[in-house]
């Protein structure tokens, strides 16, 4: 199936990246080159969404995109704690992104119940990049419901790879 898939290619905002062609883009309105959100949204796949903001106010907080990673992943932990679940961070790994450095989290939360019984798990993927170049904060997120949805990285991973935050003005042709 997955020879089947083509890929479609989104730029806007200095962002580009490829991504499957089953997911509808939606541009969160008031998204602007500074902040904003984009969902890659599909009945069949979990969604993905990009979010940015300004980098200079967020480096007061968060000095890198470890330290921005390791926040947001405490919030998230909180959210799922304060519902009953169990949260627990599998793996964090530093990866390149369009010369950044960035920090992918693979994290997973487990939600158990007894009446009726019933055990609901979450994956939960996440990159954090911090673009100079652009003033931005990048995030990547990917919630998988595996009760609804198998698990399947490739789309998330296919984004990764092929993503740039700073890309430039259309090159004029002489
Ligand atoms: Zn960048």
């Amino acid at each position: 199936m997955n020879s089947e898939v083509k890929y479609e290619v989104l730029q806007v905002y200095r962002f580009f990246l490829e991504y499957p062609n089953y997911y509808l883009v939606h541009i969160a309105r008031g998204s602007s080159m500074t902040e904003g959100k984009i969902d890659f949204l599909s009945k069949e796949r979990p969604t993905i969404s990009l979010s940015w903001g300004d980098l200079e106010n967020a480096r007061k907080r968060y000095p890198d995109a470890k330290s921005q990673a390791d926040g947001t992943l405490r919030n998230i932990q909180k959210t799922f704690e304060k519902g009953g679940a169990k949260f627990q961070l599998n793996s964090q790994i530093y990866m390149d992104i369009a010369g950044h450095s960035a920090v992918l989290s693979d994290s997973e939360s487990v939600l158990t119940s007894f009446m009726p019984r019933s055990i609901k798990k979450r994956v939960i993927k996440s990159l954090h990049v911090h673009c100079a170049e652009s003033n931005r904060w990048i995030v990547l997120y990917q919630m998988t419901k595996l009760e609804e949805y198998p698990e399947n990285p490739e789309p998330f991973e296919h984004v990764i790879k092929t993503l740039d935050c700073h890309r430039g003005a259309t090159e004029t042709r002489s």
